[in-house]
């Protein structure tokens, strides 16, 4: 009997702890939903292969076919995957700086797409009254606008691209943090029947970088031990160097120690080897280099994946939309040293958790890339 069923993704990913909270299994099937930001079963499936098992980044995965098939073999790095071009950009214009996280290149490239017809839909994360975060399928600018900014909860973002079986909204671009980055690649290995048509409507992927996500009901818990109303934030950053959760409320900015919020990290975090959406076309995150915090946050990092990333990006620079510049040779080398430790904490926590090097959870020991950062672990 096969095992790529839905109670193999009871057994393996949501008991394990290792269920990120992607929404890739949510929406395929009545039986797998969304409760607040956990993925929950309401019903047990009889089928022997299920798409939420195939699609879920937390299943084995032949990432070496995926890298083949998103990529040219010469762009690859083991440490943070295809890299075409690795830059600082902002968007120019300073209104849409304000509102975004740092310095609006996901917000700009996704509103020049959809301006430009290279998508008819943006899939991007909103936040509704109770402070859950949830995937939204936007059709014009202002909507996109409106949710920019990173909230650092979970969003189960992919569930929202499962909607579109129903729902007829042309081509497709979405905004996505790594595991959901990896999610759709794996929706693109597995084209299945009727997932085929969906699949080949997504155009765009601009992945973030990210470190974690915090539980939704954790955080809450925090921010009210600190007198902190959730519908009074605003914004959320980590500014580089201090250690510290900022808020922008409208009581003014405050700031929690990192070390409290830590505990609110869900726990599937600590088994995520990706930090910057390596399956993505387009990765953001923000910059690093040397200056006030102020003007820094104003800029991104971009790396740019695919020849679709590449094109978009060139485009953003031709009309205006961003302003790019080449990042120096040890901007990269920050970049990669800081995605290998991720890499490594990661297998640390995988072997501690399964209890044996020879049991990787959801990777496969011989991949290239998971095989060089085991060789590395053995070494120390
Ligand atoms: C959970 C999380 C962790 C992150 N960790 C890091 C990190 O460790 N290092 C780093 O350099 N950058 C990290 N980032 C990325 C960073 O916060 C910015 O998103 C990135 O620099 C792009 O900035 P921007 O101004 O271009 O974004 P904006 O133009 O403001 O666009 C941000 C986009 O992200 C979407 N979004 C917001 N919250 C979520 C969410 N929870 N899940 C999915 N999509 C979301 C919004 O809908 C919007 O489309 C993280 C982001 C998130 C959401
Ligand atoms: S990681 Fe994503 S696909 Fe896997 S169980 Fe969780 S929500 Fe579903
Ligand atoms: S750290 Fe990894 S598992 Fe956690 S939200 Fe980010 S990409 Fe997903």
């Amino acid at each position: 009997m096969s095992k790529n069923n839905q109670k193999h993704l009871k057994k393996y990913v949501l008991d394990e702890g290792l269920c990120t909270g992607c929404g890739a299994c949510v929406n395929l099937c009545p039986y797998q939903v969304i409760y607040h930001d956990r993925t929950v079963q309401l019903h047990q499936c009889d089928l022997e292969d299920g798409k939420c098992y195939a699609f879920c980044p937390r299943t084995a995965t032949d990432l070496a076919a995926l890298r083949k098939l998103l990529f040219e073999s010469d762009d690859f790095t083991t440490e943070i995957g295809a890299i075409k071009g690795y830059y600082f950009s902002q968007a120019t214009d300073p209104e849409l700086r304000k509102i975004a996280q740092h310095g609006a290149t996901v917000t700009a490239l996704m509103e020049l797409a959809l301006s430009e017809g290279l998508i008819d839909s943006a899939i991007v994360s909103c936040r509704n009254q109770e402070f859950i975060q949830n995937g939204a399928i936007v059709k014009d600018k202002t909507e996109i606008r409106k949710n920019a900014g990173s909230k650092f909860t979970v969003s189960p973002t992919v569930a929202a691209f499962n909607q579109l079986a129903t729902e007829d909204k042309g081509n497709i671009g979405i905004v996505a943090t790594p595991c959901q980055a990896l999610a759709l690649g794996k929706m693109r290995l597995n084209k299945k029947n009727e997932n085929e048509n969906k699949i080949n409507q997504l155009k765009l992927v601009v992945g973030l970088y990210c470190g974690w996500t915090l539980s939704a009901e954790k955080y809450a818990k925090l921010l009210l031990k600190k007198n902190i109303a959730l519908e009074s934030i605003t914004k959320m950053d980590i500014p580089a160097g201090k250690n510290i959760l900022e808020l922008y409320t409208s009581d003014g900015a405050k700031s929690v120690p990192f070390d409290e919020v830590q505990d609110c990290i869900q726990e599937a975090c600590h088994y995520c080897l990706d930090s910057t959406a390596e399956y993505a076309d387009i990765s953001v995150g923000s910059a690093r280099f040397a200056g006030s915090w102020d003007k820094v946050r104003q800029w991104n990092q971009l790396i740019v994946r695919t020849q679709k990333g590449r094109e978009l990006v060139d485009l953003a620079v031709k009309r205006g939309v961003l302003e790019v510049w080449e990042a120096p040779a040890e901007s990269l080398k920050e970049l990669k040293d800081a995605a290998v430790k991720k890499k490594e904490e990661a297998l640390k926590n995988i072997i501690k958790k399964s209890g044996s090097v020879k049991n990787l959870l959801y990777l496969d020991g011989r991949d290239p890339v998971v095989l060089k950062y085991l060789g590395v672990l053995g070494r120390l």
